[in-house]
């Protein structure tokens, strides 16, 4: 089903975010990991593309596998960095095949660990570009990235949120954002988008904390800002505590949940990291406190 047609139907909807796994014994665990989190039962499971096509063959693979076999809802998300269009209507047309309906384009990055990977002289610079190919070529309903904070690249958050536009008028039906800690940088973002005339569902991206350096690795590479506030709570964690941290996250990112769902949103999409402690102890409790709807 098309994402708009079920915000429709229902909200706020619950969803996740999971990357395809990239070894054996990370296989293994997504496995689990699926299993945990469809008994959630979700609105929908948006599956990450590495950029360059690094992990086509992976992504396919989950994304057949979680609509046809689980017969869940799927968001494909797609990174066109660095392909020839012919290799993106190849992609895009498999999964159309596949049965998916909805799309994120993204732009994506040069893939890691790949210092020679050169960008095909025909690839898209910008996903506005990449929109302005796919929309006219595949009826998918199509979402793409928006930054409550602004890209990190972006010289200025407005000049961010004019390219955003830009994706939006290329045809786009929905925004999932970044991550964020302060959920300020979200409903300035909302408030700037509709003065803008971006009238799109916009699904605000949660991102549990599970562990100090993956947060902040993390947040470095996406520009997504620790406010005073939550580095000050986290110093006063008990060093190591590895249990108090993960619950500490909980514990977080539910009072986020809380008070965006308080204010209206369309739906909260978590970013797993192919995890589901953390997602599955939000999403119950806040189901157990009539929040959200199975
Ligand atoms: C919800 C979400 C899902 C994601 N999923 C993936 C994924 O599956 N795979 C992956 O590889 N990455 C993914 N990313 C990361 C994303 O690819 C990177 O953040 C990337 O750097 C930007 O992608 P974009 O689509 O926002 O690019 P763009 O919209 O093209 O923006 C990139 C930068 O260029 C600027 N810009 C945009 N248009 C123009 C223009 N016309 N002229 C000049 N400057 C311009 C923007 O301000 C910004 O600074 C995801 C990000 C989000 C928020």
């Amino acid at each position: 089903m098309r994402l708009t047609d079920i915000w429709k139907k229902k909200r706020p909807t619950v969803s996740f975010e999971l990357f395809p796994a990239r070894t054996p014994e990370a296989a293994t665990t997504l496995e689990r990991v699926i299993d945990q989190l469809c008994f959630l039962e979700p609105d929908f499971l948006g599956i990450t593309f590495g950029a360059g096509g690094s992990t086509r063959e992976g992504s396919r693979l989950l994304v057949d596998k979680l609509l046809n076999d689980r017969g869940m809802e799927v968001v494909a998300y797609f990174a066109g960095y660095g392909l020839p269009p012919d290799y993106i209507h190849l992609i895009l047309e498999d999964y159309q095949g596949l049965g998916v309906e909805n799309v994120l384009v993204v732009r994506g990055d040069p893939p890691h660990g790949q210092p020679d990977f050169k960008p095909h002289p025909q690839s898209f610079a910008h996903a506005s570009d990449l929109m302005a190919f796919i929309r006219p070529e595949f009826p998918f309903c199509l979402g793409v990235a928006g930054y409550p904070e602004g890209h990190i690249d972006a010289a200025s958050r407005e000049q961010d949120l004019a390219y955003l536009k830009l994706k939006v008028d290329q045809g786009a039906e929905f925004i999932i954002t970044n991550y964020f800690y302060d959920n300020r940088f979200f409903f300035d973002f909302v408030q700037n988008c509709r003065t803008l005339g971006i009238t799109l569902p916009i699904l605000p991206g949660i991102m549990p904390i599970f562990s100090l350096k993956m947060m902040r690795q993390l947040a470095k590479l996406c520009g997504a800002s620790i406010p005073a506030t939550l580095e000050e709570r986290l110093a006063a964690l008990p060093a190591g505590d590895q249990k108090g941290l993960l619950q500490f996250g909980i514990d977080f990112a539910t009072d986020q949940c809380r008070e965006l769902l308080q204010a209206g949103v369309v739906g909260l999409h978590f970013y797993t990291m192919d995890r589901s402690q953390a997602t599955s102890a939000i999403v119950s409790r806040l189901r157990h406190e009539g929040l959200l709807e199975m």
